[in-house]
């Protein structure tokens, strides 16, 4: 594995009895983006505000860009690190190019550079207007640019997407995904499995602070090793002799007319297909359906709760 930029060993972080963060090992190299999903309480902000160093960790160790973020040698590391919060609050009189401003001042960043991130979310038009005056699509791409400044190696999205149209959402996906091609190192959480799942190179599962499961799409589909739905049409004629064949080496689940559906295991998922690619011309089409976000993440919660 490259050198991970976030490392995260067997850390937990505790609010008085309540262990927010349990036991957790995460490593982020360069160059990826990283979905952080789990449902409210999981521990995804706590997990972002270790890695900031607004909070230590009970126990364990929090390492990013080689350093501890909340040592006092660390703040030379915040600035090498973005962060959009969830909840972005800025103050409605400024406009938007004298709120940037601002924060590139704190970052101790050139403030012409900031005229160019507005630019960047597409925020140029509006750069002279208060702040107070924008949608909240408009807001969360401030943000966005806030967190852009000084073109940090890490950077820390909390739910970046919650309350963005389509387009909107696009357009910032577009620019996540030039900032991990250009090297950046990219944590988004979020409760939008599927969206997220499609962005992503890697997804972090996270539940009652816990971290449940780490790894691509396609790894955490193996693992899990949920049945896949095959749907075959079939000629007329040909529906019960294909249902049997099928029942050799799959679960026939339904059907009718010119219509077999079954499931297999994930690991068999080629096998089936070859056989099924081998019955002729009697099949006329295949979908096959693997396990939604939402099953694959439904499964590792009830994993847990059986161990727990
Ligand atoms: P959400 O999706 O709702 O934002 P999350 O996954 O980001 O949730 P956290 O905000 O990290 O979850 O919270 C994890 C747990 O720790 C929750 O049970 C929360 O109530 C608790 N917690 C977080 N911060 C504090 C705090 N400062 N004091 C006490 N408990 C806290």
């Amino acid at each position: 594995m490259r050198q991970a930029r976030v490392d995260l060993t067997g850390v937990s972080k505790r609010y008085g009895a309540h262990e927010a963060v349990r036991e957790v090992d995460l490593q982020l190299p360069a160059g990826e983006c990283v979905a952080l999903v789990g449902h409210n309480g999981a521990g995804k902000t706590t997990l972002m505000k270790l890695m900031l160093g607004l909070i230590r960790p009970t126990a364990g160790r929090v390492q990013v860009l080689g350093d501890d973020p909340a040592a006092a040698s660390g703040a030379h590391l915040r600035r090498r690190i973005g962060f959009l919060p969830e909840n972005v609050a800025f103050t409605n009189s400024l406009t938007g190019r004298e709120l940037l401003g601002f924060y590139a001042r704190l970052k101790r960043e050139p403030v012409r550079k900031s005229m160019l991130l507005l630019d960047r979310v597409g925020l140029a038009d509006a750069a002279n207007r208060r702040v107070g005056t924008y949608s909240k699509g408009m807001r969360q791409r401030l943000g966005l640019a806030q967190a852009l400044l000084g073109a940090p190696q890490v950077l820390l999205l909390d739910e970046p997407t919650t309350g963005l149209d389509p387009a909107l959402r696009q357009s910032f996906y577009d620019i996540i995904q030039e900032l991990r091609d250009g090297g950046a190192t990219v944590l988004l959480s979020s409760h939008a499995l599927t969206e997220l799942a499609e962005r992503a190179d890697r997804m972090v599962i996270m539940h009652r602070g816990r971290l449940l499961a780490n790894g691509t799409v396609g790894e955490l589909r193996r693992l899990a090793d949920l049945p896949v739905r095959l749907r075959l049409a079939v000629n007329a004629g040909w529906t019960e002799a294909m249902a049997s064949r099928l029942a050799e080496m799959a679960r026939v689940t339904g059907g009718g007319g010119p219509v077999v559906e079954a499931t297999c295991p994930e690991h068999d998922k080629m096998a089936v297909l070859r056989r099924v690619a081998g019955l002729g011309a009697a099949v006329e089409d295949i979908d096959m359906l693997p396990p939604s976000l939402d099953e694959l993440y439904a499964h590792f919660l009830q994993e847990r709760g059986r161990t727990e």
